[in-house]
């Protein structure tokens, strides 16, 4: 082992923190990692509650993700998989817009639900093609542009913008307008096409769990705020002087510590997208067909998405004879991040849009920052960005792009470039 004052300190234990652990020790370094929460994993967190694993807003791992290759075993992780595509909600039924090319058997249903005209069809083909081709940084090129507009571009109807990629997208932006840049659209539309999509048996915390489980000589000590930093020491939230031997701050989101110097701007959050998640239970008979399909209500109001947690974890004993539904609501401007100020109206928008009569309310989740808003989105983050001073690195999704793989690899990288940089 290191001594305390040579080894590299990580600030923040999600995946980015947990990710530049890992890389750190391939080099052979010993790191100390501070978490201020009571777990690892940042905004991947689950309770278990009636042996159901309910994560704090909906969440799932691509399969595709490079850095999830690279980093997991998907096989221990006990994937419960989504069918690809959505059930979308209209007229009162419930359509099937299936991927036949993965499902022949969805074809007939997705060409009879009367969502889309056949030249969308024939868009999102093209699509596909389009955003697979090349190198995954293809999707980041171009000056940046919103979703809704790269849409229009494309020739999309707008009736199956409203229909399918306005409700699909916004519960993935965390935002109705389709604001979000269309790089990360195209990125993500690519990682749909080329794997599958699943949550763990355990829930999405299982993920850092299994990150944190791999790692062999790290200290890893939650409970432990760090209000200050810069290349030499940390200063933790009671006062103590911490010196380091290096360090990366792996925490983007806004409670992070001060830093000397000052972190670039370029690389900060212009503002965070939020959401509501609550679970309810209901009748198991209620809401169309069982399968492990995503629900999409389209046309406006609160709620974005909802699934039917029993159709992925369908070997789970009876629970009281109700199903559970994970339903994700997208609060308006002005509207409070306390779900209990929100429940009758998401109750009474279930029941009107989709014929959802929901008993009791399990638990609900205000996740006030979700995913940053950024300025110019990339793959990976810019090498320059990376680095704060000699010694003092920095990772997370904010210095790419929101997602899993951006915050893998951002750790990943920051390890790399500290271990090039380290202190004077
Ligand atoms: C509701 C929701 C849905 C999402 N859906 C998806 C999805 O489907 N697919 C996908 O790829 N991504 C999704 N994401 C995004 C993904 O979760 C994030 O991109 C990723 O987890 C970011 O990891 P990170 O390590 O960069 O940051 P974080 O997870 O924010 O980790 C930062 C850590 O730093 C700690 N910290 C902060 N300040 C301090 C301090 N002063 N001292 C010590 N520790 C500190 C925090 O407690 C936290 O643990 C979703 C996120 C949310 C919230």
């Amino acid at each position: 082992m290191e001594s305390s004052a040579s080894r590299p300190l990580v600030i923040g234990a999600g995946m980015a923190g947990l990710a530049a652990c890992r890389e750190l020790e391939r080099a052979g370094r010993s790191p100390l990692l501070l978490e201020a929460s009571d777990r690892v994993g940042g905004r991947l967190r689950t309770e278990s509650v009636d042996s159901w694993p309910l994560d704090h807003g909906f969440q799932v791992l691509l399969t595709a993700y490079p850095a999830v290759q690279r980093e997991l075993d998907l096989d221990r992780l006990d994937l419960r998989l989504f069918d690809p595509g959505a059930l979308v909600r209209k007229g009162g039924h419930w359509r099937l817009l299936g991927d036949p090319r993965r499902r022949p058997a969805d074809l007939w249903p997705t060409l009879r639900s009367g969502i889309g005209t056949w030249g969308d069809r024939i868009r999102v083909l093209r699509l596909a093609a389009d955003v697979r081709h090349g190198p995954i940084e293809r999707c980041f090129a171009g000056p940046e542009e919103s979703t809704a507009a790269y849409l229009r571009r494309r020739g999309f109807t707008s009736g199956f913008v409203r229909d399918f990629f306005q409700p699909f997208y916004a519960g993935i932006f965390l935002e109705p307008e389709l604001a979000t840049s269309a790089r990360m659209f195209r990125f993500s539309f690519r990682m749909f096409a080329e794997g599958q999509v699943g949550v763990p048996r355990a829930g999405i915390e299982a993920v850092p769990r299994q990150l944190a489980g791999t790692l062999e000589r790290t200290e890893i000590r939650p409970g432990i705020a760090v209000r200050s930093v810069d290349a030499r020491a940390a200063v933790l939230a009671d006062g103590t002087r911490l010196p380091h031997g290096g360090c990366i701050l792996a925490t983007p989101t806004p409670a992070r510590p001060a830093t000397s110097p000052p972190q670039p701007t370029r690389a900060a959050a212009t503002g965070w997208n939020r959401c509501l998640n609550y679970y309810f239970r209901a009748r198991p008979d209620q809401a169309g067909p069982s399968r492990p399909l995503v629900r999409l209500l389209p046309g406006g109001g609160r709620i974005c998405n909802l699934h039917r947690m029993d159709d992925l974890f369908e070997d789970e004993d009876e629970r009281g004879g109700e199903s559970l539904w994970s339903v994700t609501v997208l609060p308006a401007p002005g509207d409070p991040d306390q779900p209990p100020a929100l429940e009758e109206d998401i109750r009474t928008e279930l029941r009107g849009r989709a014929g959802l009569v929901a008993s009791t309310c399990l638990r609900a989740f205000a996740i006030p920052h979700a995913l940053p808003r950024l300025a110019d989105l990339r793959y990976q983050p810019d090498p320059q960005d990376l680095i704060l001073a000699p010694g003092l690195a920095q990772a997370g999704d904010t210095l790419a792009h929101p997602s899993l793989n951006a915050a893998l690899d951002s750790g990943h990288l920051a390890a790399q470039a500290l271990l090039r940089h380290p202190p004077p």
